[in-house]
């Protein structure tokens, strides 16, 4: 299983106050992103990649399960304070 990103580009629209996101940032908002999907999707920064960056920086710290919830949660939450539809919510399965 990978991530079930639902490309809501809450978080691509999202990255004030995360510094290793500056160069793209403008008012909030990804340069990389056209209509709402992101314009350079294949080279994307690491942590832009939840299941690359969960093997290389967070595996030794957490399950993937337990990645894959905060994650969802951080989603959900940003989901709802942008009014996304509630189609878009994320949803992790028990079991990974
Ligand atoms: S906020 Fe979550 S569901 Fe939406 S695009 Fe980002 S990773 Fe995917």
């Amino acid at each position: 299983m990978t991530f079930p990103c639902t490309s809501c580009g809450a978080c691509c629209s999202s990255i004030d106050g995360i510094d290793f996101l500056a160069e793209y940032n403008q008012e909030g908002k990804c340069t990389k992103l056209r209509d709402n999907q992101c314009s350079i999707y294949d080279s994307r920064p690491l942590l832009c990649r939840i299941d690359d960056a969960y093997e290389a920086l967070f595996s030794n710290y957490m399950t993937k399960e337990d990645f894959y919830r905060e994650n969802a949660k951080a989603c959900n939450e940003l989901q709802m304070r942008m009014g996304i539809d509630l189609s878009y919510r994320v949803c992790i399965p028990s079991q990974i």
